[in-house]
C-alpha cells in the first residue's frame, strides 16, 4: 500500500485542544457528561479527548460497523444496542472518528433521541462533507478533509493501520 501523510500529530494535538474547549464551553456548565464512542476508529481519538473534558464524565461505548474490508460504505449499518445505561434527560456527547455518507451517525442518533436524552450531540474528527447521502451534520468537528480514504489514530483499513499515530490517505492500494 502506499500513503501519504494527511494530517500530523501536532496538527491533531493542537485541533483537540480547541475542541475540548468548545465543548467545555458550550454544554451546560457543571453538568454532567455521557460521552458515548464509537467503536472501533474512535478509541484514540477518544481517549485524547475526553482527557481535556472538565466536568464528571460516564463513558460508554458502542460497536458500529459498515465497512466489511473494501473503501466504500455498504451503507448497511450495524450496532450493538445494548447500551445498558438510562440516557433519559442526560447531555450526551457521541463521538465517531469520521463523518463519511451519514449513513452511521443518522441510525445511532435516531436510536438514541427515541430514549429522550437532554441534550444529544455529535464530534468527529474527520467530516468528508462532499460525500454525504443522508442530511446529517455533526456538532463538533476536528477536520474537514477531502474524498480520500484514510487510516491511522484509530483508522483502519482492514483492521490494519490503527495504530499508526498521524493520519495518512491511501494513495494505491
Ligand atoms: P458513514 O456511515 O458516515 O458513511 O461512515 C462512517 C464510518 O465509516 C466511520 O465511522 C468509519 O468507520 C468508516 N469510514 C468512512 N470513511 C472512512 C475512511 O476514509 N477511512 C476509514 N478507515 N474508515 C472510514
Ligand atoms: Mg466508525
Amino acid at each position: 500500500m502506499e500513503k501519504e501523510k494527511l494530517i500530523s500529530k501536532k496538527e491533531i494535538k493542537n485541533r483537540i485542544k480547541e475542541l475540548s474547549k468548545e465543548i467545555n464551553d458550550s454544554f451546560i456548565k457543571n453538568e454532567e457528561l455521557v460521552i458515548i464512542c464509537l467503536l472501533k476508529g474512535s478509541f484514540i481519538f477518544a481517549a485524547d479527548l475526553v482527557r481535556l473534558i472538565n466536568r464528571r464524565c460516564f463513558i460508554h461505548f458502542i460497536k458500529a460497523s459498515s465497512y466489511y474490508g473494501n473503501t466504500e460504505t455498504s451503507g448497511i449499518v450495524n450496532f450493538s444496542e445494548d447500551i445498558d445505561i438510562d440516557i433519559n434527560n442526560k447531555n450526551i456527547l457521541l463521538i465517531d472518528d469520521i463523518l463519511d455518507t451519514g449513513f452511521t451517525l443518522k441510525k445511532i442518533t435516531d436510536f438514541l433521541n427515541k430514549r429522550n436524552p437532554k441534550i444529544l450531540k455529535t464530534c468527529v474528527l474527520l467530516d468528508k462533507k462532499g460525500r454525504r447521502k443522508v442530511d446529517f451534520e455533526s456538532d463538533y468537528i476536528g477536520f474537514v478533509i477531502d474524498d480520500v480514504f484514510v487510516i491511522g489514530y484509530g483508522l483502519d483499513f482492514d483492521e490494519e493501520y490503527r495504530n499508526l499515530p498521524e493520519i495518512y490517505y491511501v494513495k494505491e492500494l
